[in-house]
């Protein structure tokens, strides 16, 4: 269980907690080392939404019977649990989303179809996830809104000087994430929330990596808007979250329209519901939130700074143990930076080492990591990454060296 024994740090969590980690894969013991692309489901999450579909399974919000009331109290209980989570005041300012994309799909087809146009600026930093740019492109091409990225250092650091002195009242959004999940690179966040404010523009945070290893606490950090999803965070799939600063969202343009989102309904014209409703048309992922929710009890129970220090002792023994590995190149060198390893390795591509890593029962990630304009900027088609959460090991990142030695071997 927790602590540490001499240099050695043990997760804070039972490994068993985790039924999926106790399969052999291709033979070998599974190092799953691709937490950032999705976490694994600790057995209370998946049970909560079991419990769900055999006991009270029922539309939320509308029915009067026994069944529906209770869907609909565990649903809502969720809202109260993140906005906890996150140091929102209002649970109502948190709306549920299919996941982190959509969360920033609607900032940009609500708020920025409604306040963007071609004398305004938004600055994102180069190394948004194409879920940070994409929806912005999409807008621009509507708005004539001008989007401008925030320069990135070799080693992975935001250029904070260069948008102190670029930011002015035609900046009308900052977009950054708060840690990076191709490099690991924490960004000061509440830094550039003050930033950005002193010019009069909103900040967004996409908090996809951050939600299970360093939360945002949304007051204290000053944020407008702040984008989750639930799988990232030891939930599950296909649900996530926006938290929206409430005097903004009282007077947000709906998303999406159907059920749920309305007063009243007439051939003359519609009314719409107050937040969070008004943004949640149609039936939601009841089984999803519920998830979220027991995901969000998972992490309080272990709580944050037993996970961050455990991380971080990992990312310690890992950074050493691959920089000792002869022709490999760390990616994202920042100094505050999250349990994430990026790496080439010479005279193999990144696809061809996942694959061979999973031979050894290594599960990594491969590719651009839907950074492509980042991994333009560093000047490599791909990297290979390996992304730690609380139920890894050093064995773990053992199996991942020696499995990088057999790699090169076998390419030799
Ligand atoms: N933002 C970041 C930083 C991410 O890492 C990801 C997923 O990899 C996303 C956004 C998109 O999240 P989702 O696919 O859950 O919507």
């Amino acid at each position: 269980m927790a602590g540490s024994v001499g240099q050695v740090s043990l997760p804070p969590v039972e490994l068993a907690e985790f039924p999926i980690l106790a399969q052999r894969v291709h033979g070998n013991r599974l190092a799953y080392l691709d937490n950032a692309a999705t976490t694994q489901k600790p057995r209370s999450v998946i049970e909560s939404m079991t419990h769900y579909y055999e006991h009270d399974n029922a539309n939320v919000h509308r029915g009067v019977h026994l069944l529906s009331q209770r869907a609909t109290d565990a649903f809502d209980a969720a809202r109260v649990k993140l906005a906890q989570f996150i140091g929102a005041q209002n649970p109502n300012s948190v709306l549920w989303t299919k996941g982190c994309t959509e969360a920033i799909n609607l900032v940009a087809q609500t708020w920025g179809l409604a306040n963007l146009g071609p004398d305004k600026r938004i600055l994102l930093s180069a190394m948004e996830h194409h879920a940070n740019i994409v929806p912005w492109q999409m807008v621009a091409e509507r708005t004539g809104v001008t989007i401008t990225p925030i320069p990135v250092s070799d080693e992975g650091v935001l250029d904070i000087d260069w948008l102190r002195a670029n930011l002015d009242e035609t900046v009308a959004l900052v977009g950054v994430k708060q840690i990076c999940n191709a490099l690991g690179t924490v960004n000061p966040i509440g830094e550039i929330a003050t930033m950005a404010h002193a010019v009069g523009a909103l900040i967004l945070v996409d908090g996809a990596q951050a939600l299970a290893h360093a939360p945002a606490n949304v007051v204290a950090d000053d944020l407008d808007f702040y984008a989750m999803s639930a799988h990232k965070a030891y939930g599950p799939t296909g649900v996530g979250a926006l938290y929206v600063r409430p005097e903004i969202l009282r007077d947000l343009a709906p998303y999406q329209g159907g059920g749920d989102m309305i007063r009243t309904v007439s051939w003359e014209g519609t009314t719409y519901n107050d937040p969070p409703n008004r943004f949640e048309a149609g039936t939601p992922n009841i089984a999803g939130v519920i998830g979220f929710g027991a995901a969000l009890d998972f992490l309080t129970r272990i709580g944050i700074d037993r996970i961050h220090l455990h991380e971080e002792s990992l990312l310690e023994y890992g950074t050493s143990a691959l920089s000792a590995v002869p022709g490999l190149t760390l990616r994202g060198t920042a100094p505050c930076k999250a349990a994430i390893l990026s790496f080439t390795l010479d005279g193999i591509h990144p696809h061809d080492l996942g694959t061979l890593l999973d031979g050894h029962g290594v599960a990594i990630r491969s590719g651009h990591h839907c950074c492509m304009p980042l991994m333009k900027r560093l000047g490599v088609p791909a990297t290979a990454r390996a992304s730690l959460a609380v139920y890894n090991t050093q064995q773990d990142i053992d199996q991942l060296v020696f499995a990088l030695h057999e790699a090169k071997r076998v390419f030799a």
